[in-house]
Order: structure tokens, then sequence, then C-alpha cells
């Protein structure tokens, strides 16, 4: 028998628990090549250990360079600084590639086949802010600073040019917002300009585009783009756009990559809306799931696992609440189960 992968677990908070378990259970059927090390974090890491990301965490992802994470509550406003940010931060997990593809056929878009890749460490998402007080109000003034280098813009648009390129897309979009924020996302834009000249061009396609008119542009023809690429900010809202597109958020997977670990995760958050209710989709995460497979050189995995979904979804019409359907989180994970044990 091979040698299993170690793999940090962390079920995470609200829906986490629920998703978390059915994607265990869908790669035991599958036969998990992962040797899992659970670990907590967000809300559970601060009730169990005081701490929203505990040593134990880290030293765990240290030691396996590989993770599978339900998502991690953030409080809006004040509260704790994002665990995911941290540990993005922490791993430098410089690229966050977000596929967005129709599963199931016949919605509202149809045939959708979109890669999204993000810039994961810089920009105005990386919460560098502060208030300043005036008179006797302490909140009177609020910043931010949004920082993006040459450097990280040069990773990730090179991770993301050879990505393309090694998937066989045609085009890659360079979403910014140049025209007003003409530094923090100007040096985006003609840093890929640059690079394209230099070494891409002939090999793949590129345009660029404008945030704004991009969101429109997806909403009235998402078929226009292929593979967009862009910074922190944007690509977290635009991933969210893209994953309306296919069937909400339960569809969408991403994964965070560094040059020496790799973490996997569903698009959305914890979902306190529906958490403990056995409603939760867990199909964002077991596509991270394959996301994970495909890191580790497990492709054939990888394609079982999304011909399980593909089938319990649209041959067998076992479907989630979020997608119309009336299974329950464990019915649905009982029927991939089984599509796996007999397929
Ligand atoms: P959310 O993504 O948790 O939920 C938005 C809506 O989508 C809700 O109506 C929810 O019920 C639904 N939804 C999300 N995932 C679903 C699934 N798998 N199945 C069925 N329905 C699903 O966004 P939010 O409510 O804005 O955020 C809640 C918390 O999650 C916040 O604390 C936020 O900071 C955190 N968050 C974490 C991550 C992460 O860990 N990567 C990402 C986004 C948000």
């Amino acid at each position: 028998m091979t040698a299993r992968i170690p793999a940090t677990l962390i079920a995470g908070d609200g829906i986490g628990p629920e998703i978390v378990e059915a994607t265990v259970a869908v790669l035991d059927a599958l036969g998990s090549p992962f040797e899992w090390d659970p670990q907590i974090a967000g809300a559970a890491g601060v009730k169990a250990a005081g701490d929203p990301l505990p040593q134990a965490t880290l030293e765990s992802i240290r030691r396996t360079r590989l993770a599978l994470k339900g998502p991690l509550e953030t409080p809006s406003g004040g509260g704790w600084r994002s665990s995911n940010v941290r540990l993005r931060e922490e791993f430098r997990l410089f690229a966050n590639v977000r596929p967005a593809r129709t599963i199931i056929p016949g919605g509202r878009f149809d045939n959708i086949d979109l890669l999204l890749v993000r810039e994961n460490l810089e920009g105005l998402y990386i919460g560098h802010e502060h208030f300043v007080q005036i008179d006797d109000d302490p909140h009177a003034v609020a910043m931010a600073t949004g920082i993006n280098t040459r450097q990280g813009c040069r990773h990730i648009l090179e991770y993301a040019f050879e990505l393309g390129i090694a998937l066989g897309r045609k085009k890659i979009t360079v979403v910014h917002k140049a025209n007003i924020m003409k530094a923090l996302t100007g040096i985006f834009l003609e840093t890929a300009q640059q690079m394209y000249e230099e070494r891409y061009k002939g090999r793949i396609e590129m345009d660029s585009i404008i945030v704004d008119a991009c969101a429109m542009k997806l909403v009235l023809n998402p078929w226009q783009f292929d593979m967009l690429v862009t910074t922190n900010l944007f690509g977290d809202i635009l991933s969210d756009l893209t994953a309306g597109l296919v069937g909400g958020l339960g569809m969408a997977p991403g994964a965070n990559i560094g040059a020496d670990a790799a973490m996997f995760e569903a698009v959305h958050g914890s979902a306190p809306d529906i958490a403990g209710k056995g409603l939760a989709n867990p199909t964002a995460l077991l596509l991270a799931a394959a996301q994970m497979l495909d890191h580790v050189k497990l492709g054939d995995k990888a394609a079982r696992l999304r011909q399980a979904i593909h089938d319990t979804l649209n041959v067998d019409q076992v479907r989630t609440g979020d997608l119309g359907g009336k299974a329950s989180t464990r019915e649905y994970t009982q029927a991939l189960v089984s599509r796996i044990n007999n397929g």
C-alpha cells in the first residue's frame, strides 16, 4: 500500500463541520489518499483555544504543507482579523484559483467554463486600516492602505499565464481599475502588458477590462470570457459573481496556492443562516477536494469525484435546497457515496 499523504483538516465554522464531514466521507469512498490531521481555526479556535488561528493549527500546516479547510467566520466591523487572510499570508499562498463550471445544464446560464485567478496577498483586501480621531470622535476618519508590488504582480501574472497555457485556455483577461486607481491597479495592468509582450504573446491571447464593466459583461454575456486574472479585492467580489453563474456559492471551489504549500476551500463562507440544519450543499468543498487531488497528482481520482458529482446531480437528480432539490446534506452525501461505490 502506498503511504498516505499528510494533510491538515480544518472543519471551520457554521456549515463547515457538516460539509467537511460530507467531503471526508466521499473521499473515503474514493479511497482517500490523505492522512488527516484535524485542527481548528476561526470562531471554533476562539471558543476552544482563545485564538482564531491557534499555534497547533499553524504547526500542522507547517508540517503537512497541505490543507482542506471549511469556511471560517470573521466578524464584521470589530473582532479578530480574518484567519483566512492570515493563513494565506503565513504560507505565502499568493494565487487563488477559482474555476466556475456549469455542472447542472439548463440553468439561467449554460455551458459556463470560466477560470478566475485572484492575487491573494496584496491590494486593498489585506486590511491595513485605521481610524483617525478628530475632536471627541475616535472614528471620525477611516483609512485603508492598498499595497501592490511589482514583484507580487509579476508572481501572480506569471502563474496565471503559465496556468492558462498549460490548460490550453485561449484568452486571459486582465481585470483592473487603472482609470481611477492609477497607481494601485495601474501597476497590475502595466506589468501584465509588459510581461505579455516579453514572454507570452503568441502563446495565449490577452486583453484587459475595467472591473465595473467586467461585472456587467459577466452578467450579460459571460461566454465572451475564458480566464480572468485580477487583484485581491476584485477577485474576491467577481468570484462570487461567477459562482452565481453556475448555480450559486454551493458550487464554487477555490485553491490557495503557494510555492511550497496549498490550501483548498469553498469560495463561500460559514453560512450562519443555514448552519446546523443539515441543508448545506457540500459540492463546493467537494470540488475543492478535487482540485486538491489534482494538486497531489491524483487526477484520476479527481476525475472520478467530478463524475460522481455530475451523475448524482444530473442522473440521480439528488440535489440540496440551494439547487432547487429536497435532499439534506447527508442524503446528498449518501447518494454520492453510492455512486462511487457502484460506479
Ligand atoms: P456566506 O457565503 O456564508 O453565505 C451567503 C449566502 O449563501 C447565505 O444565504 C448562505 O446560506 C448561502 N450559502 C453559502 N454557502 C452555501 C452552501 N454550501 N450551501 C447552501 N447555501 C450556501 O456569506 P456571508 O453570510 O456573507 O458570510 C458568513 C461568514 O463567512 C462571515 O463571517 C464571513 O467572514 C465568512 N466567510 C468566510 C470565507 C472563507 O472561510 N473562505 C469566505 C467568505 C465568507
